[in-house]
């Protein structure tokens, strides 16, 4: 029996050329790719009514569109909504939708937060993610579910569409470089999700190689880079991609102005603060001429800790001095406060988002 192809784990490219295999022409691939990604994606070829009878009767035959599959969706108090979805493998992994609220409660700003695997290769020593090793890669079709998923909570919560999309969740995006590539593709085309790229940011630790292959690739796409230590030695302790040379804060850095020059925008660096490690008036110094060489602004995220793993999050009192340098120096620095953003704000954070920091507001979906 022929095995049956994932039209919605292909590239539009590829779907093109799986098309035309089968002697039809590449339109046709974009009347799939429209059905497959419409504001109510499709997930039965039959229904694809545009299609002639004869290739939705080998569509079926041939091919299917795999999906993630709900699990729970649940409310934090200040409106942040988290969902659990299982992949065909069973794993599951997490998105968040982030909202920005007005004095009235009124949604102005929507972020999605999309994992793009299940666990992470990079190890990080203060995230929870990182505790869990890597598992599985997402496909395109994966990582646009959770965008499609989040829009739909976004219009019956809110009452509006998303606004932005960050790949902030699980996994290191610049891994599955070419899934991610894919579904940024679908997420920008006017004939699918159709979303500015200027809304969409991918996060990385900080691989050099693919970070200059971004710049190519996706140029209009925002880049994020968790950088949480401004010195070789430290961030090689916390953070294992830093031991390579490859890889190191001075191919970082080399990377990062090719990226800023090359595509003439300003990067963002994530920096979680924690006590006594990374939060001195030093650190600030030596971040902050890092910024201005390499055209960054900065986020400062809170820490939440995580079980199991000895950091703590830095005081007040630290937090507003280290601020206060960073701004001293001209550099733009926002932080993070409240609960929902502080955890989508940094890549591995997703997993300190437990249930019993949650309303009881569970839905079950099938
Ligand atoms: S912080 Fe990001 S890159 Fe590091 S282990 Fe966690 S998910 Fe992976």
């Amino acid at each position: 029996m022929r095995s049956s192809v994932d039209l919605r784990a292909l590239s539009r490219s590829e779907l093109e050329a799986w098309i035309a295999e089968l002697g039809e022409p590449k339109w046709r691939a974009h009347q799939i790719l429209r059905w497959m990604y419409a504001e109510t994606p499709v997930y039965s070829f039959a229904s694809m009514t545009n299609l002639p009878a004869s290739l939705r009767e080998i569509l079926t035959e041939r091919a299917c569109m795999g999906r993630l599959q709900v699990q729970t969706l649940l409310t934090a108090k200040d409106q942040t909504v988290k969902t659990l979805m299982q992949l065909p493998s069973g794993r599951s992994i997490e998105t968040v939708l982030i909202p920005k609220l007005d004095s009235q409660g009124k949604a102005q700003r929507l972020t999605v937060c999309v994992s793009s695997q299940v666990g992470c290769a990079m190890g990080c020593t203060f995230c929870a993610t990182g505790k869990m090793g890597f598992q599985e890669n997402l496909t395109c079709g994966q990582i646009v579910d959770q965008v499609s998923c989040m829009r739909e909570v976004a219009r019956e919560r809110f009452g509006r569409d998303i606004s932005n999309v960050v790949f902030m969740g699980m996994g290191e995006p610049l891994l599955n470089y070419q899934a991610v590539l894919s579904s940024l593709e679908i997420l920008t085309h006017p004939d699918t999700i159709g979303l500015s790229p200027r809304r969409i940011t991918v996060s990385t630790v900080g691989l050099a190689r693919r970070i200059r292959d971004l710049a190519r690739d996706a140029p209009k796409i925002g880049l994020a880079v968790s950088l949480h230590a401004p010195f070789e030695s430290k961030r090689s302790g916390i953070m294992p991609v830093n031991r390579s040379e490859a890889t190191d804060l001075a191919a970082l850095e080399s990377a990062m102005k090719h990226h800023t020059t090359a595509t003439g925008r300003r990067l963002t660096f994530e920096y979680c603060l924690f006590r006594g490690f990374n939060d001195s008036d030093k650190d600030a110094h030596a971040l902050a001429r890092l910024c201005h060489r390499v055209r960054a602004k900065v986020n400062l995220i809170m820490y939440n800790r995580v079980p199991g793993i000895s950091f703590e999050r830095t005081s007040e009192v630290r937090l507003n001095a280290f601020m206060a340098h960073l701004s001293a120096r001209g550099v733009t620095v926002t932080v993070r406060r409240s609960r929902g953003a502080d955890i989508a704000a940094a890549c591995g954070q997703l997993a300190n988002l437990r249930e019993t920091d949650l309303d009881k507001h569970i839905q079950n979906k099938s």
